[in-house]
């Protein structure tokens, strides 16, 4: 459970997640407000503010209906001075992109940091792809945690950066450090800005005109980003006296070359990198002194390929594109051991009888099993058919003993690419989305498809909830979803509300098998709430009751 932080007595020390870490710190930074949308392992820093938002003086806080609508909202926070703090998971970063890439060349007033937490080796997420991609692409400043301690120093950092450069800061998590608990030390909140619309409305506004001299600002700031980087405390050459190798570290790695460290014969020569543009004066000092470079670096080899560019043809680089190190999954203490030429740690034998597997399944009595039962109802006979399917708990449904779905791509992609499938000629077209994937990005391909009244079937599995993520309020409540589709213009008759319960499946595969027969756009919501938020929920009533009894 979130650590709401104590705001009548300031703590100087907290037990934090790595997400409650950047929460915490962007709170004591003065935080006005914080958008998000749930995705893991993201959304701990938010829960961890929404609990802080609830005392008198805290932040507002709000889930929002995307990514995109979290930094656009953000963005608003900024304009008018305040400090504002987004938060999303890596691919949410995607959604978020058109805004975020431009809002590097507006100029921030309020400092605007966005937190983005990615995933390798993909615990719940369909790609590894790494956000510090996305800052380079911007030009705006990384900064990159190595530990819980540093996460919360960044996040207060990460504001004053956004308003001294005018620009939004990053801050990079990877799942090791925002799931994982340390002590961090928390210094004196920090007032909260005062409202003070930005003094010069052009620059907010890119048309081009305004928009060429804007870039060419982002672009003459790029030494001074340069210039922090080099002198900033989150990097730091350890040692550069000469030996033949020597070791640069991002984020995490840092603590997998320490833990080697007692191990080696002595300490190499060690420039860690912390914050973003790459100090590339303090990477040549390092270069200067070794003659090969081993590159340690959570998710792409981002630093090493920008290394290959930089230094002397003659410095050996070796990293992760070199093939020392694997290219996909987490990196680990151990591949880093093995990466520094050390033996193997002893590893204790395995128990005689391992656990045995556990693959992810629906929990049981979950709402979606009865909807998947009446959709493989529904589709038998046809010789040809295609359920294109959404991210939620429901894409478990690809699964034994479902197997009754055949796509997942990106949130909101079950519609599109229903569209698309029927446009080509194939028939019955079965798209399944959750509740709150549809109102994430679901709603917009509708709409495509409601112009083009596509021979398709929409299948709502509306569970009230984010259910994958942990139970997070949707933006929107069921009891607003039919209308919203009815208000887009999908006709009523082909429009029903239906029970998903193991004693209906039979009547929710009829609407489904008399929908897939219409030649025409048809919408069926499969309404149950998910049983792990009506656990939720009735615990949270019984306990408020029991306090009011107490009150009383
Ligand atoms: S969390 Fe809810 S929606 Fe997800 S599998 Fe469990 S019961 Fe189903």
């Amino acid at each position: 459970m979130p650590q709401p932080a104590n705001t009548l007595e300031h703590r100087t020390e907290l037990l934090l997640m790595g997400d409650e870490a950047v929460a915490q710190g962007a709170i004591d930074a003065g935080l006005s407000a914080a958008y998000a949308y749930p995705g893991t392992p993201a959304t701990e820093s938010f829960e961890y503010l929404l609990a802080h938002a609830k005392t008198e003086d805290g932040p507002k806080a709000a889930w929002c209906a995307n990514e995109k609508t979290a930094y656009e909202q953000a963005l608003g926070v900024s304009m008018v001075g305040r400090r504002v703090l987004v938060v999303m998971k890596h691919v949410g970063l995607n959604v978020a992109a058109d805004p975020f890439i431009n809002s590097a060349i507006v100029s921030i007033h309020g400092g605007l940091v966005l937190l983005v937490a990615d995933d390798p080796g993909m615990h719940s997420s369909q790609n590894e792809q790494d956000s510090r991609v996305y800052a380079d692409f911007a030009r705006v400043i990384c900064l990159e945690p190595a530990n819980q301690q540093e996460a919360y120093d960044m996040a207060r950092e990460a504001f004053d950066l956004s308003e001294r450069f005018e620009i939004p800061v990053v801050i990079r998590l990877v799942t090791r450090l925002a799931h994982s608990r340390a002590r961090v030390e928390t210094r004196p909140p920090r007032a909260q800005n005062p409202l003070d619309k930005t003094p010069d409305p052009d620059s907010w506004i890119l048309l081009p005109a305004t928009a060429r001299k804007l870039w060419r600002k982002l672009l003459d700031v790029q030494p001074e980003l340069e210039s922090y980087s080099e002198s900033c405390p989150f990097n730091r050459l350890e040692s550069a006296s000469p030996g033949s190798v020597g070791v640069i570290t991002t984020g995490v790695a840092r603590g997998y070359y320490r833990q080697n460290l007692p191990d080696l014969p002595a300490p190499l020569p060690h420039l860690h990198i912390g914050a973003y543009p790459l100090p590339l004066a303090k990477i040549r000092a390092l270069a200067a002194t070794v003659n090969t470079l081993l590159v340690l670096e959570e998710g792409y080899p981002l630093l090493e390929r920008r290394l290959r560019g930089i230094l002397p043809i003659a410095t050996e680089i070796r990293g992760k594109e070199s093939g020392l190190l694997p290219l996909d999954g987490e990196l680990s203490p151990d591949h880093v051991r093995q990466a520094l030429g050390l033996p193997p740690r002893p590893r204790l034998a395995m128990a005689a009888d391992p656990v045995p597997p556990r693959p992810p399944q629906l929990c049981k009595g979950c709402p979606h099993k009865d909807s998947f039962d009446a959709l493989k109802l529904a589709l038998t006979g046809y010789e040809c058919s295609i359920v294109n399917a959404d991210i939620g708990c429901y894409t478990l449904g690809a699964l034994p003993p479902y197997q009754a779905i055949e796509s997942c791509v990106c949130m909101g992609a079950a519609i599109g690419m229903a569209k698309g499938a029927a446009d080509a000629g194939l028939h019955p077209v079965v798209s399944v989305i959750g509740d709150s994937t549809f109102l994430h990005s679901g709603v917009t391909g509708l709409m495509d498809a409601v112009a083009a009244d596509t021979d398709m079937t929409l299948l709502i599995l509306d569970n009230g909830t984010v259910g994958m993520t942990g139970g997070q309020e949707t933006v929107l409540p069921s009891s607003q979803i039919e209308p919203l589709i009815l208000g887009l213009g999908v006709a009523p008759e082909h429009c029903h509300v239906l029970q998903a319960h193991p004693r209906k499946v039979e009547e929710l595969a009829a609407a489904l098998r008399a929908e897939m027969e219409h030649h025409g756009l048809s919408v069926v919501i499969a309404v149950r709430e998910c049983i792990e938020h009506a656990r939720m929920r009735t615990s949270q009533e019984r306990r408020r009751r029991r306090e009011k009894r107490i009150e009383g």
